[in-house]
């Protein structure tokens, strides 16, 4: 059997940059989902070259003013004595160069940091980043792109979305608590989108991935959602739809008990 080739991702580093930045437009799509606008001369030179970069955002663990990290030859380091933030990862999900704001979605939930914050957040609040530290270009010469995840995934498949050629077939499967978020995605002419109500362990979101009847050709397939829902779905890809790993990219957004930070 003749041994397949899959276009090679491109890994791409950037130069750590930390900015404050200030919400200047906040925008309720959903009960538990909210798009901020951050502007501010920091944004000056802010790169962001893959759909699903991350910003490390800060953000205060108790409601304490909390110190900001210093740049130094090893990275992100803080004063003795100083009062760390908590860190969390979020997609720069648009970023307007010219008009100079860049918006990140937020779900909202009581129980952590950036969730609540995010809940009360207004014009004028600061916000402090650090990020991306680097990208991985996915190719856009597959046949078909098969994206899925739950509502933090939206922002990275809203890019997606926006950026593939519009001769390659994307199909996007979200789990959605609450649906009518899909309306906010970029329109793409041959998209196919799929909804799924949240359920145990994504039951429902592997169900529906197990379900497609996918496009001819060659794909890849990009998920994000809770840890335990991502190992479900990565194992239908591979176990009903026979996709090799190099044509996968799955991750974990966050856990239903704990917090991810991927790097
Ligand atoms: C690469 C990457 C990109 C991401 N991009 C985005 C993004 O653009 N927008 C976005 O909203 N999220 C995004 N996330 C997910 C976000 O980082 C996590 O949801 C994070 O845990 C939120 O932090 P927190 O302080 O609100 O809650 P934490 O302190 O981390 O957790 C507290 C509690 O809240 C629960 N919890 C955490 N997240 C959620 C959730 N989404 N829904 C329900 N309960 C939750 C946890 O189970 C825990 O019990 C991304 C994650 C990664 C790894």
């Amino acid at each position: 059997m003749l041994k397949q080739e899959f276009p090679e991702v491109e890994r791409i580093r950037h130069p750590i940059v930390v900015r404050t930045l200030t919400v200047s437009q906040v925008q309720h799509l959903s009960p538990n989902y909210v798009r901020l606008r951050l502007s501010g001369a920091d944004l000056t030179g802010f790169v962001s070259a893959g759909f699903d970069d991350h910003i490390k955002m800060f953000f205060s663990e108790n409601g304490q003013a909390f110190d900001k990290p210093v740049l130094g030859e090893e990275g992100l380091s803080y004063p003795e004595g100083a009062v760390k933030p908590v860190m969390r990862d979020y997609t720069p999900r648009y970023y307007n160069a010219e008009e100079g704001y860049l918006e990140v979605d937020f779900v909202l939930h009581d129980e952590g940091p950036a969730g609540a914050w995010a809940k009360q957040a207004n014009v004028g609040d600061e916000l402090t980043f650090a990020g991306p530290r680097g990208s991985m270009i996915i190719p856009k010469q597959y046949d078909w792109h098969l994206l899925i995840g739950d509502e933090t995934a939206l922002p990275a498949i809203s890019r997606r979305l926006a950026e593939l050629p519009h001769h390659t077939i994307p199909v996007v499967v979200l789990e959605l608590d609450q649906p009518g978020l899909e309306q906010y995605l970029p329109e793409h002419p041959l998209a196919q989108i799929h909804v799924v109500s949240r359920s145990e362990q994504g039951q429902l979101l592997a169900q529906a991935v197990a379900n497609l009847i996918l496009p001819e050709g060659m794909g890849y397939a990009w998920a994000a959602a809770e840890s335990a829902v991502t190992k479900h779905v990565r194992e239908v890809l591979v176990e009903q739809h026979g996709l090799h790993n190099k044509q996968i990219k799955a991750s974990s957004y966050w856990r239903a008990s704990t917090t991810v930070e991927d790097e």
